[in-house]
């Protein structure tokens, strides 16, 4: 049961094949078996998912039931569940137990769905591998023996749903934390366009940059989680009014008669050195585009190698004034010092691990008086440089297709250096900074055996039209990562 799609769940649940507490049950069973080696769940939640799933199944009996009616998800530890411990992976949130839900999550339960439990994650989506959480790292569920990385800062959402531990779930995408781990494990990620699901209740790491979004196997479960997620919300200033208008299939945009779409591929980029398996995927993708009627063009981004520097300084100095609330007086940790500022040193040097510790030191660094205009203000006008050349390339064609990663899942005993981890999300932090969407879709499996993702990019709201390129990349690719199959069992 849980190779089953969410679109395939949904039929057979609509239909009385199945129920939503056989479905759940499969899943419980399943996390049973694999959560403890795999990691991916910070907290599992089986009382409240057999509860959820009764009710999805006595709404069927009655003929009113949700879109995602029963479908088992997986909730990144970062949106605040009532009741249900939010951690953030860090020991700072170690026993929080908000009383609140996050927009997000709440919308999941006004769909029906059921939820599994939290899943594991960089510490305050701080990192690329989901090696900095306070509670160890999640694994690949691919080639499991070789313990490679399942990406990172969602890397606990792509372990689960590449293993068959939730049928989809949820991540932040604040320079590629949805992108890259979905990428590595062969599955569709989705960081929609800034201010299209709601922040509220989600825990800050850098504001003008978070973007909630959906994780799944397939490019329509990852728009039907999408349609669950989306939506204005009074509760978050920076949400937006447009909705994702999604009916429930995605129609194909290739080998229209009319007009060929024209897609744009970043010429700054092509120089970015790249896996040899990356290069020729890539290649093969766009020329399976070609055939079907795309037209392909060259478009310039002039500033996007810059992207990495001007992120790694606006996402550290929002980062350092949101965690100043982390102070050990309202709720989180606590330990006692001497006075009160001996309370906050304490309570913030054990609370914190090391890695947010060196961007909350960053980011102060940079927002000090001395180097604010330098370095804060620079990269707040490269940044809007590299959204003004996206608004520009999109006058001269509709999508954007760029690589996810340049190569597949390392190793998670790799030693790599700090530079060399931010290195990693080269082809990701762009769209963030533009708050444009981004869709990570499987174009294949390296010579290694381990998939590798590409990206479509779009215009702001453009998140349907992303999403339908990415599903016809999709079928080109034509990847297997069914769970049993990824997991060999
Ligand atoms: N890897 C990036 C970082 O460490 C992105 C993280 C994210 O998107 N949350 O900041």
């Amino acid at each position: 049961m849980i190779d089953l799609t969410i679109t395939e769940a949904l039929k057979k649940l609509k239909s009385g094949e199945i129920s939503a507490v056989e479905l759940t049950r499969a899943y419980l069973d399943r996390i049973e078996q694999y959560g403890k080696e795999l990691n991916c769940y910070i907290t599992v939640t089986p009382e409240r998912a057999m509860a959820d799933a009764a009710a999805s199944d006595a709404r069927y009996a009655a003929g009113t039931a949700l879109p995602l009616d029963g479908i088992p998800i997986g909730m990144k530890d970062l949106f605040a569940t009532r009741g249900i411990r939010t951690t953030a992976a860090s020991r700072m949130l170690e026993n929080f137990v908000p009383e609140y839900e996050s927009t997000v999550s709440q919308k999941f339960i006004d769909s029906g769905t059921v939820l599994l439990g939290k899943t594991n994650l960089d510490e305050f989506a701080m990192g690329t591998f989901s090696k900095t959480s306070y509670f160890g790292a999640p694994v690949n569920p691919w080639q499991l023996e070789n313990r490679l990385t399942a990406g990172g800062s969602s890397g606990g959402t792509t372990s689960a749903v590449a293993s068959g531990l939730a049928i989809g779930g949820t991540g932040t995408d604040t320079g590629g934390s949805i992108r890259f781990p979905s990428a590595i494990t062969g599955l569709v990620g989705m960081k929609p366009t800034y201010g299209l699901c709601s922040r509220w209740g989600c825990v800050a790491f850098a504001s003008s940059l978070d973007t909630p979004g959906p994780i799944g196997r397939t490019v329509e479960d990852t728009a039907l989680l999408l349609s669950a997620m989306a939506g204005h919300d009074p509760k978050d200033s920076t949400s937006s009014n447009k909705n994702f208008d999604f009916d429930g299939s995605l129609q194909p945009i290739l080998n229209k008669s009319d007009k060929p779409l024209r897609i744009g591929i970043i010429k700054e980029l092509m120089d970015v050195k790249i896996s040899e398996d990356m290069k020729k995927l890539f290649e093969s993708r766009i020329a399976d585009l070609k055939s079907n009627g795309a037209e392909i063009v060259e478009v310039s981004i002039p500033n996007i190698l810059d992207a990495l520097a001007v992120y790694y300084i606006i996402a550290p100095a929002e980062a350092s004034s949101n965690l100043a609330r982390y102070d050990g007086m309202r709720y989180g940790l606590r330990v006692e010092g001497k006075d009160i500022y001996d309370t906050f040193k304490k309570t913030r040097a054990a609370g914190f691990g090391e890695e947010v510790q060196r961007r909350i030191i960053i980011g102060t660094a940079v927002l000090s008086s001395e180097s604010y205009e330098v370095y804060f203000m620079q990269a707040a006008r490269v940044r809007r440089m590299i959204s003004e050349s996206f608004n520009h390339a999109f006058t001269m064609c509709d999508l954007i297709v760029c690589p996810s990663s340049a190569g597949t899942a390392l190793p998670l005993d790799s030693d790599l250096t700090p530079l060399e981890y931010y290195a990693l999300d080269m082809f990701t932090v762009a769209m963030n900074l533009a708050g444009i969407p981004a869709c990570s879709v499987p174009c294949g499996l390296a010579e290694n055996g381990l998939p590798l993702g590409m990206q479509v990019v779009g215009k702001r709201f453009d998140d349907l039209k992303v999403l339908q390129l990415a599903k016809h990349i999709e079928q080109f690719a034509g990847i297997d990562n069914r769970p049993t199959k990824v997991m060999g069992k």
